[in-house]
């Protein structure tokens, strides 16, 4: 049986008390590894050895560091094919999507955040006549990543990057139900001659060692993704030593559909936007608004698409759903369906476990779901489900579709389909949410600030958001006289 240790100080090392966790293969529901089932000595070796190597690496220069980080990109690159099949194997997501998004995305953020050092600048201001003030922006010493299972290398890489890339080291804490990937990038790290510490792959379950990883002095600052419940941890936990802290969090994204948009096209990307990755994307639409002079004919359109959906083993190329993450996230999804049932909702499509054939027969599988006839307030719109269940309401105007979007305790992302530039760009200024796409979903440019509003996130990460994030300022005053 494979085994994933952890990655510290340039080493392969077992976890000091030599527990370990089963890792399942959610599409057949079977155990294929064991994760090093990482304590408090384990963290305290990782953070040694990332302040061991602070000193030497914060002193690169920028030309070293871009060029040792575009090797790494490029050995990501020469073990695609099996960095997706790792990624599929733990998340249960079809391949072609690991192969066409995860793992490309994780060489990009690497290759994006890398070059990225050839071309900063800092401030300065002249104070006539007295001084003048220029700006260092220092790499902070030794830093946390935190991340998911949901798309595991992807979202590694867009912290991980930018935080080598300013001169810091890194503790990363990739999730215990998604390391594959993680381990890999470990020995990519290796290949390309990453000095030893720089980066330490730390493995295990967060509460076994989250509160020594993200209490101890030497951690200057923590980047996390993950639910809003562990953001809350985090932030009590890193409060009273004054941690800088960046949380993206949940998400309970609308999609406000008006009357006017490009149907099509608005139709085509909801379906993608609603049930990627099975929904399980932070950004997914997962409350359709819709005007009701179209509700109807919407409805019948977008629930033929989403029942035409290939639910299937991962493998095969022409599967377009997989499974969802475990036992335990298919029973939470499929208690949210049982509620919307007991409230009188009507389930238009799914709201079923499908069992599949074959080697896929334990997978957790659930079919993609639609649903209406719901208040805005119950449940089911107001928490997020993270799984592939959308549900749909009417509006009859501007106001209420505003109204309906902005009433969650989240603010991730909304999409706004219409095709009146005006209307579109009132509700963007409206809307609650760090990310508004208007007639489109998911468009990323990585050097906008990326990030959630309300119990969504704390802070912005991407292009300088990320750079001013894992840097200190420090003003310098120099005298004129
Ligand atoms: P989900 O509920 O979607 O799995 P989590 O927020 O639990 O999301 O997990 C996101 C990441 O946070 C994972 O790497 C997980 O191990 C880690 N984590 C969970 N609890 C803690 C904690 N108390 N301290 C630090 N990290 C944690």
């Amino acid at each position: 049986m494979i085994k994933f240790d952890n990655y510290i100080g340039g080493q392969w090392l077992s976890p000091q008390q030599g527990h370990y966790l089963p890792v399942i293969n959610p599409a057949t529901g079977a155990v294929y590894a064991q994760v090093a089932a990482s304590t408090a000595e384990d963290t305290l070796s990782a953070i040694n050895a990332a302040q061991h190597a602070f000193p030497e690496w914060s002193r690169w220069s920028n030309e070293d560091r871009f060029a040792i980080m575009m090797r790494l990109a490029d050995l990501l690159e020469a073990r695609s094919a099996e960095l997706a099949l790792a990624e599929t194997t733990d998340t249960g997501k079809p391949l072609s999507l690991a192969q066409s998004v995860d793992i490309p995305r994780a060489i990009r953020n690497t290759r994006f955040f890398a070059s990225a050092v050839l071309h900063v600048s800092s401030e300065s201001y002249q104070q006539e006549p007295a001084a003048w003030h220029y700006v260092l922006r220092q790499p902070l010493g030794t830093v946390a990543v935190i991340s998911p299972w949901n798309l595991p290398l992807y979202l590694l890489t867009w912290k991980l990057a930018p935080a080598l890339a300013t001169g810091n080291c890194v503790v990363a804490k990739p999730s215990e139900i998604t390391p594959y990937t993680a381990h890999l990038l470990g020995e990519v790290a290796q290949q390309a001659g990453l000095p030893p510490g720089v980066l330490n792959i730390l493995h295990g379950s967060g509460p076994a060692l989250g509160k020594t990883l993200t209490t101890h002095p030497h951690i200057k600052a923590i980047s996390f993704t993950g639910s809003t419940q562990t953001g809350r941890i985090l932030a009590q936990g890193a409060a009273p030593h004054f941690k800088k802290i960046s949380l993206e969090m949940g998400g309970k994204n609308a999609a406000l559909v008006f009357a006017d948009c490009d149907y099509e096209n608005m139709l085509n990307t909801l379906v993608q936007a609603a049930f990627s990755n099975q929904g399980q994307i932070c950004l997914c639409a997962s409350r359709i608004l819709i005007a009701e002079s179209i509700y109807d004919r919407f409805r019948a359109d977008f629930v033929e698409r989403v029942q035409a959906l290939v639910v299937a083993d991962p493998m095969l190329p022409e599967t377009q759903q997989g499974a969802v993450i475990s036992a335990a996230h298919q029973a939470k999804i499929m208690g949210y369906i049982a509620q919307a049932i007991a409230l009188g909702g009507t389930i238009w499509c799914g709201g079923t476990v499908l069992k599949m054939p074959g080697r896929c027969q334990n997978g957790f599988f659930i079919a993609p779901t639609v649903i209406d006839g719901l208040e805005p307030m119950c449940a089911l719109n107001q928490e997020e489900i993270f799984g592939p269940v959308v549900t749909l309401q009417p509006f009859e105007d501007e106001a209420r579709a505003l109204a309906l979007a902005n009433h969650t305790p989240y603010g991730l992302a909304a999409t706004v389909w219409t095709r009146d530039l005006a209307k579109a760009h009132r509700m963007a200024a409206q809307l609650d949410a760090g990310l508004v796409w208007i007639n489109s979903w998911m468009q990323r440019d990585l050097r906008v600030p990326f990030g959630g509003m309300k119990q969504s996130g704390l802070g912005r990460e991407g292009g300088w958001d990320a750079w001013r994030f894992f840097t200190e300022a420090k003003s310098v005053g120099v005298a004129n006289a």
